[in-house]
């Protein structure tokens, strides 16, 4: 059975920064047949509910960042998805939830030290991982939309 790496929230666990979920059982039902492997990298590292964090640019690279200290949170969340990808070394898939700073593939908010919004199009610190890993990365929403208008098999 085929391995799909997929954010907690999009199951319903209550991970978000908020302590809600972003349960989607349209996506759900696509993925039925496959082996589900839920991660949060976010929970795990900062605990729920929590203070949210933005991607910046720095000379340094994209960083996730505090928006409640300034803190750089770049590090545990992937030594979080290094240790994820390490574990699983057998995943075909990976979909993260649109828009998040850790998930999100090509979704997530990219500001400049400003708090200047230079893109909408940026990889959250986790995906970014999957796609170095050589994994198929879509968004949750993305991925629903192929699946829905074309024959991707997976
Ligand atoms: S988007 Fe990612 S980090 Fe945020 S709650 Fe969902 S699984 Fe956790």
């Amino acid at each position: 059975m085929k391995k799909v790496a997929i954010s907690a929230c999009l199951l319903g666990n209550k991970c978000r920064y908020d302590g809600r979920e972003n349960y989607d059982p349209k996506l759900l039902g696509l993925l039925d047949g496959y082996e589900l492997v839920s991660f949060c990298p976010e929970e795990f590292c900062f605990g729920t509910p929590r203070p949210t964090m933005d991607l910046v640019e720095t000379d340094e690279g994209i960083k996730a960042i505090s928006n409640l200290t300034n803190a750089d949170l770049t590090q545990p969340v992937k030594a979080y998805a290094q240790t994820f990808f390490d574990l699983n070394r057998d995943i075909s898939l990976f979909i993260g939830k649109d828009r998040s700073p850790s998930c999100g593939v090509k979704s997530a908010k990219l500001h400049n030290r400003e708090k200047e919004l230079l893109s909408t199009e940026a990889t959250g610190i986790m995906a970014q991982e999957a796609i170095e890993e050589g994994i198929k990365a879509y968004d949750a929403e993305e991925y629903l939309e192929l699946r829905r208008s074309s024959d991707l098999s997976i």
